[in-house]
């Protein structure tokens, strides 16, 4: 038999965004019709919604997720000469954030199992400086959050969970970004809620931190022309809102179909030495942004291109670890994190989205049946 070659992306936004279109363009119409593009009932309506997914009291729309993490750090007053602890081993947002408001970047290591910050490595890294910590739940997952909330509690800490890549994932029956003073959330196309160009929401439990985020996002002015505080410009634009609006109802539904995706990924590949697969700690959800595995080996690199010739894509999330970085260097003078190390170099992350067929997930799991069986 001759072998038919599926073609498998990591992920396919026309598949997820298509077949609501006339929902997605009426929700346009209505924005267009409106005549207000900025601010306004569709945000606030988006704002009230998306903060009850996140088990919040508030939430403020945001520019992107990136921008969230800023104005947390912006309205908790931390600054030059403060220190804010964060994994090694995440989006650079995280850290990036940290230092666009003149603090300092400490880093800690991960977990090998979950990739999530290993709460027992933050206690040695405080100091006078501490003012934060940001948690970031990876790839869908809570970090273990009592351990780091003890310890803030404790020590004095403002906690920020970037809870980019966990909207919706609950950690001991509560859902995260509503567990520290802020959460976090990312709507960029490629999250389990994804908007139609980028967005992104603060939550709170605290109504004066709410308030205060509201006014550092519109330039600190609360009426026009008169600034409190000074802020930026980091709004959530009405198109989006609506947009999200219209999607914001069908997130379980894509977040059940990626855990299928992953309990199937489990499943099928669970027998195989040459790889780790991601574990899933009983007491959280894992709501399947990325199904991320360790090679054993130094075989990763191998794999990939083993994909590829199937015409299977995969990524690296992440490659270098934020403490290797470049633009880190001057800040955070590089600290040995040998599990942030070894995941950079063993990491993958396979096709995941909603939308993959059993066959596109069967053609994933074949090809790496394959590779481990050759390579074994
Ligand atoms: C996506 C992401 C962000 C940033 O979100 P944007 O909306 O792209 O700015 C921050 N942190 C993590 C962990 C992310 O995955």
């Amino acid at each position: 038999m001759m072998f038919v070659p599926m073609k498998v992306p990591l992920l396919d936004l026309r598949r997820q965004n298509l077949p609501m279109e006339a929902e997605l363009l009426g929700a346009f119409r209505r924005v267009l019709s409106s005549g207000q593009f900025i601010q306004g009932p569709e945000v606030e309506q988006f704002e009230s919604a998306a903060a009850a997914v996140a088990g919040a009291r508030f939430g403020v729309g945001m520019s992107s997720g990136t921008d969230a993490i800023l104005v947390a750090l912006m309205a908790l007053g931390i600054g030059p000469g403060d220190e804010v602890i964060c994994p090694s081993f995440t989006f650079f947002a995280t850290a990036g954030s940290i230092v666009r408001v003149g603090a300092r970047p400490v880093f800690t290591d991960s977990c090998p199992e979950c990739f999530n910050l290993d709460p027992g490595g933050i206690e040695p890294l405080i100091t006078g400086r501490t003012k934060a910590i940001i948690p970031v739940h990876l790839f869908g997952q809570a970090a273990d959050m009592d351990p780091v909330l003890e310890i803030a509690r404790r020590r004095g800490l403002a906690v920020i969970e970037d809870a980019a890549q966990a909207f919706g994932a609950v950690y001991r029956g509560r859902p995260v970004g509503s567990l520290g003073d802020f959460g976090t959330v990312s709507f960029f196309p490629t999250k389990n809620l994804g908007a139609l160009g980028d967005a992104g929401l603060l939550v709170t439990n605290d109504q004066a931190l709410a308030e205060k985020a509201r006014l550092l996002r519109n330039h600190g002015a609360s009426r026009r022309y008169f600034h409190s505080l000074v802020g930026g410009n980091f709004r959530l634009d009405a198109v989006q809102a609506a947009l999200l609006r219209v999607k914001l109802p069908r997130l379980a539904e894509y977040t059940a179909q990626r855990q299928e995706h992953a309990a199937e990924y489990n499943r099928a590949l669970g027998g195989h030495m040459g790889v780790v697969l991601p574990t899933t700690h009983p007491d959280r959800t894992h709501i399947a942004n990325q199904y991320t595995l360790r090679v054993r080996g130094g075989g990763r690199d191998a794999l990939r291109r083993f994909l590829q010739e199937r015409g299977i894509a995969s990524e690296v999330y992440y490659p270098v670890p934020l403490h290797a970085q470049e633009c880190f260097r001057a800040v955070a003078p590089h600290a040995a994190l040998p599990v942030a190390e070894a995941l950079a170099d063993e990491v993958v992350s396979l096709p995941v989205f909603p939308e993959m067929t059993p066959e596109e997930r069967g053609a994933v799991v074949a090809a790496i049946t394959d590779f481990l069986e050759s390579s074994a």
